[in-house]
């Protein structure tokens, strides 16, 4: 499928996915970031869409009722809303599960401007997800249960009944030296252990393979640009760091990096490092390219001048 434009300007903010586009080649930032470009959707990004969607909406529920029957009543009706994003309230039983997703998301036709870039992109998004399957394809069944086996996997590695989170798809947003930057946090937990000490933790929820040890460490970039953004926004010294690959066993599900202050600065320089070359590349019209093994999985090499014979 081809990728489709949407005509950017620079961008006055960074984000942690966007500084990782530039870290693995800069012109793959440049088709995505300065020209607007975006990938397709492909298997595992909706599988994680929808993995999310069943983790988010579990913790509406009362302690109680965070049954992995629960989770998992939210993986179908979820992928309609991915498929059919801009359904009329009146087509949606009041009392389904799909309305229950809606209602969250604020995904009714009437809710969403015709016209505005939102409807774009959801329409884009649908029709991608939808021509990943034939209609009601073995793939696409073979697909919804892999979901599932993941969502109910999620029950070994956590016991969603024992905590509240205080946070959910969290939006935070500082400037931080000379770079904006701002990401959503998977979820933000916050305890008291027994001796009273007070711990802010930021969880991600993973739905792909728990990397091998040499590249667990660029697994939790994402997570300590949070870990800056938290200590900038609310003042405080999150705790840790947990990557929760919800599809494997313990212990390697849970992967935990701790904060300091050091962590903190280190990021702080980096990502005004990356900044800086950003600007730079932009300032020049130079976007060079990095090429490597990843190439292999990018959408632009078809076009990438690193390519060309
Ligand atoms: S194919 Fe490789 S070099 Fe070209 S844009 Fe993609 S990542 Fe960069």
């Amino acid at each position: 499928m081809s990728s489709v434009t949407t005509p950017v300007s620079f961008p006055t903010r960074l984000s942690p996915s966007r500084a990782k586009d530039f870290v693995q080649c800069p012109k793959l930032f440049y088709y995505k970031t300065i020209l607007g470009r975006t990938t397709p959707q492909t298997i595992a990004t909706a599988k994680g869409t929808l993995a999310h969607t069943a983790f988010e909406r579990l913790f509406d529920a009362e302690r109680t009722e965070r049954t992995p029957e629960h989770a998992l009543a939210f993986v179908r009706p979820g992928w309609q809303t991915m498929v059919d994003p801009l359904r009329a309230k009146n087509g949606v039983p009041e009392d389904s599960v799909e309305a229950e997703i809606r209602n969250a998301t604020n995904l009714w036709r009437d809710d969403i401007e015709a016209g505005s870039s939102r409807e774009a992109s959801l329409l884009r998004q649908a029709e991608e997800y939808r021509a990943l399957f034939e209609a009601d394809s073995k793939e696409e069944a073979a697909f919804l249960l892999a979901t599932e086996n993941v969502v109910a996997n999620y029950f070994d590695i956590e016991r969603p009944w024992n905590f509240d989170p205080v946070g959910r798809e969290l939006h935070l947003e500082a400037t931080v030296g000379d770079v904006t930057l701002h990401g959503f946090i998977d979820r933000l937990d916050h305890y008291t252990t027994e001796s009273g000490e007070e711990r802010w933790v930021i969880s991600d929820y993973k739905t792909g393979k728990v990397p091998q040890a040499r590249y667990l460490d660029e697994s939790f970039f994402a997570m300590k640009v949070y870990a800056l953004l938290l200590a900038r926004t609310r003042g405080v010294m999150p705790h840790s760091l947990r990557l929760l690959y919800v599809g494997a066993k313990k212990p390697e599900a849970i992967q935990v990096l701790e904060v300091n202050q050091h962590l903190l600065e280190i990021t702080e320089k980096k990502m005004n490092h990356l900044w800086a070359e950003i600007v730079q590349s932009n300032d020049h019209d130079v976007w060079e390219t990095k090429t490597g093994p990843l190439c292999n999985w990018c959408h632009f090499k078809p076009e990438c001048p690193a390519w060309q014979k």
